[in-house]
C-alpha cells in the first residue's frame, strides 16, 4: 500500500520529469516512507531528490531563542536556494505530518511577524516560477497528530488508523490508485467544465447558521478542479492529494454579507472556534470568534490585502472526507470536507490568459494578492449556493450542501 502511495505521489502528484530536480519537505515522522518516495523519484528519472527535514520542537526553540530580527531574516545562502529552485523549476513535494498542537505556547505575534518578513523576501524570488513547476502537498501520519485524532488508542494503533484514513481519503487504498485518480480527475473536470459553461458573475450563499453572503467573480475566470498543467512545459500534476474541490478566484472588492464558519480554523498552532466574518465591499470588516478572536484579527491584518478574499471553493457535503466525520486539524483535509473561502492570495491560474499576464494586470482584473492564503470552512448540510449571471439568471449550484 505504501509503495503504491509513494508511486502515486511521485507519478500522479508531481509527475516528475526526466532530469528534473525534486525537493521533498518532511517532518521526522515517517523516514521509511520518505525513502520510498525518494526511490520513486529516481525511478521516474529525477536528477536530484533532496529532502528537507523539519521538526516542530526545533521550530519552537528557534522562535523562543532567536531575536525578532534574526527570526525574520532569510540568509543569503537560503535566498540562493530559492533562486536555484526558480531557475531549475524544482518540483516540490510537501509531506505533512505535523502535530496540530505542536507549536502551542510559542509567541504568536513574534512568529507571525517573522513569517511575514521572510515571505516578503521569498515571494518575489519565487514569483517568476509561479505556475511553471509541479508541486504537491500530501500527508503522512505523525504520532502526535494520530494521538489527537484517536485519543483512545495506543500510539502504534493510532498511527496505523491515521495511515488508513489518509490512504482512504486520498483515494490511495485501491488496487490501482493511479487509475482511480485518472477517473477522479475526469469527474472533477466535468464539474468545473459545467460551472465554466454558466459564465457566472456572482455566487450567493445561504445557510441556517446565519450565512447570508454574496461574492463577485472575475469575468472569464475559470473554476479549476483536480489536476493542473504547468505553463511552458505543459506537465499535468496534482497540487493537492486529496482534492475534492472546484474553486475559482473571487473579484476583489465585491463581497457582501455574513459568513459563519462551519469548522474551527487551525492556524499556527492556534484553534479559532465558532467564528464568523462580515464582508463589506469585498473586505472583512468585522470578525467574531468564541475562541482566539485575536488570532483571527491578526490574520486579516497580516498585510493590506489579507482582509480580502482569494478563493471560493465548492465541495459537496457528502465528500469522502466529510463522510469520515473526522476533524483532521489540517487544512489539506478539512478544506476538502467542506465548501470554503480563503482570505488572502488568489490562485492566479484561474484567470483567463494568465500565462501571459503580468502580476499588475492580474491585480487589475480583480485577483487579490497577499502574503497569506488562509482557508476557512463554511459548508453545511443545508448550504445553498445560487449562481447569478450578467443578465440576472439564477442557477442553483448547490442545494442542501451538495451539487444541485
Ligand atoms: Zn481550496
Ligand atoms: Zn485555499
Amino acid at each position: 500500500l505504501l509503495q503504491n502511495y509513494a508511486r502515486l505521489l511521485v507519478r500522479t502528484g508531481l509527475n516528475v520529469q526526466q532530469g528534473q530536480e525534486v525537493l521533498i519537505s518532511a517532518q521526522l515522522d515517517q523516514p521509511r516512507f520518505v525513502e520510498m518516495v525518494v526511490a520513486e523519484c529516481y525511478a521516474a528519472g529525477a536528477a536530484v531528490a533532496d529532502v528537507e527535514w523539519s521538526h516542530q520542537p526545533l521550530t519552537k526553540l528557534d522562535v523562543a531563542g532567536r531575536s525578532p530580527e534574526v527570526l525574520g531574516r532569510v540568509e543569503e545562502w537560503k535566498q540562493a536556494k530559492y533562486r536555484h529552485m526558480t531557475e531549475k523549476l524544482t518540483a516540490t513535494l510537501g509531506l505533512l505530518s505535523q502535530d496540530p498542537d505542536g507549536l502551542a505556547g510559542i509567541d504568536q505575534a513574534k512568529y507571525a511577524a517573522a513569517r511575514q518578513k521572510t515571505l516578503q523576501v521569498i515571494k518575489p524570488i519565487m514569483e517568476p516560477a509561479e505556475n511553471r513547476y509541479q508541486w504537491c502537498v500530501a500527508a503522512v501520519p505523525g504520532k502526535a497528530w494520530a494521538r489527537k485524532l484517536f485519543p483512545g488508542l495506543p500510539d502504534d494503533e493510532a498511527v496505523e488508523a491515521l495511515w488508513k484514513l489518509i490512504l482512504f481519503t486520498s483515494r490511495a487504498d485501491g488496487e490501482d490508485p493511479e487509475q482511480d485518480w485518472k477517473v477522479h480527475n475526469e469527474n472533477l473536470i466535468r464539474k468545473s467544465g459545467w460551472l465554466n459553461s454558466l459564465n457566472l458573475t456572482s455566487l450567493r450563499y445561504r445557510a441556517s447558521n446565519g450565512t447570508d453572503f454574496t461574492v463577485g467573480l472575475i469575468p472569464g475566470a475559470r473554476f479549476l478542479a483536480g489536476g493542473d498543467t504547468t505553463v511552458g512545459s505543459g506537465v499535468f500534476f496534482n497540487p493537492n492529494m486529496p482534492t475534492e474541490e472546484a474553486f475559482t478566484a473571487p473579484k476583489r472588492g465585491v463581497a457582501e454579507g455574513l459568513v459563519v464558519a462551519s469548522k474551527p480554523l487551525s492556524w499556527s498552532g492556534v484553534l479559532i472556534e465558532d467564528f464568523s466574518v462580515r464582508f463589506h465591499e469585498g473586505k472583512a470588516v468585522e470578525v467574531k470568534a468564541a475562541k482566539n478572536q485575536q488570532t483571527l484579527e491578526k490574520i486579516i491584518t497580516m498585510d493590506e490585502n489579507a482582509a480580502y478574499l482569494g478563493e471560493c471553493a465548492l465541495v459537496p457535503y457528502d465528500s469522502p472526507i466529510s463522510k469520515s466525520g473526522v476533524l483532521f486539524y489540517n487544512t489539506l483535509f478539512d478544506e476538502n470536507a467542506s465548501c470554503h473561502l480563503a482570505l488572502g492570495k488568489a490562485y492566479t491560474a484561474c484567470l483567463p490568459g494568465f500565462e501571459t499576464l503580468t502580476k499588475q494586470e492580474m491585480i487589475d482584473m480583480g485577483a487579490n494578492d497577499s502574503l497569506i492564503h488562509v482557508d476557512f470552512m463554511i459548508g453545511t448540510s443545508d448550504l445553498s449556493i445560487t449562481g447569478l449571471t450578467a443578465d440576472g439568471t439564477e442557477v442553483p449550484v448547490f442545494t442542501n450542501g451538495n451539487w444541485a
